[in-house]
Formats: C-alpha cells, sequence, structure tokens
C-alpha cells in the first residue's frame, strides 16, 4: 500500500514538472567512452528537452568522427587509409581530406613538431599495457615518420604515402576538431552559450551572463582537482596536453603518448603546455609542440602566431606564458 502511495506521488511530481512553464536554465552532460574520453557539454537553454537535443546532436557528431578516424577501429576511413594509401592514390571524405591538409600546415607551423605520421613508431606504443619499440624497431620505423611522405591531391581528394611503413593517427588533432564540430553544430541549432571538452580540448561561445566562464589549468604532478591557475575565457578554444595523461616509467624512464618525430622516443622537455586560441583544431594541434622542441622554442613559435597563447609548465615546474598572458602573480615556486 504504502509502495503503492510513493508511486502515485512519484507520477504527479513527474507530471507537475511536465506542466510547469518551460524555464530556461544551465544543463550540463558528462559522457564518456567517445574517443576514449571524457565529453562535457554545458549549455544555455530555453528548456530543459532542447538542452538535451543540442546535446544529442553534438555526441552523435562526435560519435561519427570516432568512427570515421579511431585507428583503434579497423573499418574506420584512418584505418583503412592506413592499409591501402601506400599502394596508390585513395578517394577519401572531403572532411577527413580537410583535416589531413589542416595536420600538414601545423607541422610546416611547429617546425615538424606536430606530424601525424610519428604513428609509423607510435604503433609500436601501448601505454596501457607498458608496450615500447626498442631502439632497432625504432630505427627500422623512423624514414617512414615524416609528414611530407602524405601526398593530398586536391582535384581529385585524394591521399598516398610516398613510402611502405606510413602511418598516420590523428590522435593530436581529432578531439579539438570533435570539439569545434560539436560548437558547430550548437551554433546551428541556435545555441549561444556553451561549453564542450573532449578531454584536454575545450571550447567556449557566449558568456555566463556578465562573466567569463573560468577555466583551470591543472598542476601536472598534483592530482586532478589541482590547478596551476584559472583562466577567464569568453569565445575561446583552450587544449592542454600533459606527460601525465597516459605513461608509465621503466628504468627510470618516462614513457608517455607525445612522440618526437625525430627521434621516436617520448618528447618530454616539458611537464604540461596550454595553448588557447579561436579553435580548438588550432589549440589542440599547437599543444604538442612544447614536448618536442622545449619551452623556449616553442614559446617562439606561440608568440610569433598572432591569435595563440600558451603556458608552459617547464621540467622544473616553473610556469613560463606568452607575451599575451600577464604572469600569475604569486606564482607558485619551482618544485
Ligand atoms: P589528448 O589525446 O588527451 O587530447 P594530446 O592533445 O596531448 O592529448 O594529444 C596526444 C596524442 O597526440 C597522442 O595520444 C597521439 O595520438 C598524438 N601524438 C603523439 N605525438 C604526436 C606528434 N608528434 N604529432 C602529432 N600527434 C602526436
Ligand atoms: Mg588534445
Amino acid at each position: 500500500m504504502q509502495q503503492k502511495l510513493l508511486k502515485s506521488t512519484a507520477c504527479l511530481a513527474a507530471l507537475a514538472c511536465l506542466a510547469a512553464p518551460a524555464q530556461a536554465d544551465w544543463v550540463r552532460r558528462v559522457t564518456d567512452g567517445i574517443m576514449g574520453t571524457r565529453i562535457t557539454v554545458e549549455l544555455w537553454a530555453d528548456d530543459e528537452a532542447k538542452a538535451n537535443q543540442g546535446i544529442d546532436a553534438v555526441l552523435q557528431e562526435m560519435r561519427h568522427i570516432d568512427d570515421s578516424m579511431s585507428t583503434y577501429k579497423p573499418t574506420s576511413e584512418v584505418s583503412q587509409v592506413n592499409a591501402k594509401a601506400a599502394d596508390g592514390p585513395m578517394r577519401i571524405s572531403k572532411e577527413l581530406f580537410d583535416l589531413l591538409v589542416t595536420a600538414k600546415e601545423y607541422s610546416v607551423i611547429t617546425d615538424g613538431a606536430f606530424d601525424i605520421t610519428y604513428a609509423s613508431v607510435g604503433y609500436m606504443y601501448d601505454f596501457r599495457k607498458h608496450v615500447h619499440p626498442d631502439e632497432q624497431q625504432i630505427g627500422k620505423a623512423l624514414p617512414a615518420v615524416n609528414f611530407r611522405h602524405v601526398l593530398l591531391d586536391s582535384k581529385n581528394q585524394t591521399v598516398q604515402f610516398s613510402q611502405k611503413g606510413v602511418r598516420i593517427d590523428l590522435g593530436g588533432i581529432a578531439k579539438g576538431y570533435s570539439v569545434d564540430r560539436g560548437i558547430d553544430v550548437l551554433k546551428s541549432c541556435g545555441f549561444t552559450r556553451a561549453y564542450v571538452s573532449a578531454g584536454g580540448d575545450s571550447r567556449i561561445i557566449g558568456d555566463r551572463f556578465g562573466k567569463p566562464w573560468m577555466v583551470g589549468i591543472r598542476d601536472p604532478r598534483k592530482g586532478e582537482g589541482e590547478v596551476i591557475r584559472r583562466i577567464p575565457l569568453v569565445d575561446a578554444a583552450i587544449s592542454t596536453s600533459g606527460d601525465y595523461e597516459r605513461f608509465f616509467e621503466e628504468n627510470g624512464v618516462r614513457y608517455h603518448h607525445i612522440i618526437d618525430p625525430h627521434t621516436g622516443h617520448s618528447a618530454s622537455k616539458v611537464r604540461s603546455a596550454t595553448v588557447i586560441g579561436p579553435y580548438a583544431t588550432r589549440t589542440d594541434g599547437l599543444s604538442k609542440t612544447a614536448f618536442v622542441l622545449g619551452p623556449e622554442k616553442a614559446m617562439e613559435i606561440y608568440n610569433r602566431i598572432e591569435d595563440i597563447d600558451a603556458i608552459i609548465v617547464k621540467l622544473d615546474g616553473t610556469v613560463i606564458y606568452s607575451n599575451g598572458i600577464e604572469p600569475a602573480k604569486g606564482a607558485a615556486p619551482p618544485n
């Protein structure tokens, strides 16, 4: 009897909800398992149903990108390219073609530090299983690492690898791209205040009614909630790469998921790099540079690019900022 009563009260409450006038509010959803990472979408919506439709559309778009670009999925378009593009020109989707063009641009801007053919060696690492290639394996595969091996023909929309052994992986740019696509989807649905993030890549449109969004930059040697600084952002993207993301240690060597295209080893010249700019594809593509080139050279490049700012945590724990950002007052001393 009691149960029945409870049940009917719950029904009444649900009905009351349905009958209530629509109310604008912030709605936030966190989803795991797309692109192997955590997706967060937060937006301001006229009512919850509209918010959920918008968020569903973002997630659908991200699943599509995962299906087409993941190297973990043998059926993905990228896996097909890796299997066949050394045999001759291969026609690919406009979406993948355009992203390959963008990836090559970032290789040029970063003096080759960003290079999707890192995967020609990178595929032999498995950070979850603590597996890494030996010197001989790296030496043999390394000649295939070079973005110039990826031949793109815009007239025929084809890709070809200039030699055998070349592999590509868009893990260093696809999350940022999916965030930008997510924002495009929300804009086309009419949302004007939103935050979308995939792992370490985020983008924001609008503000929080007169206030900026505050995005924390994690302290690379502390727990997830510990930040070195909070950055106020409006209409901007932000990406952080860290050596703490996916790594293992063996005989005092830290193996982690950013690979130096020149050596085939983990690129370990900084602890973390955060890049702020207009698009997440761009900030994602540029955030790996500091690991490969080191803090000074990378900062030179970041300062040269007009719409980019950066915050780098060096190996000794000191933090350096690009010209557009004031250093934090009372910044933490090196540890
Ligand atoms: P997350 O995957 O959490 O967004 P990052 O943005 O730091 O992390 O990207 C790391 C990923 O970039 C790696 O897992 C790998 O797929 C890819 N990657 C590693 N080294 C390079 C490189 N030199 N150039 C381009 N992509 C790289
Ligand atoms: Mg990223």
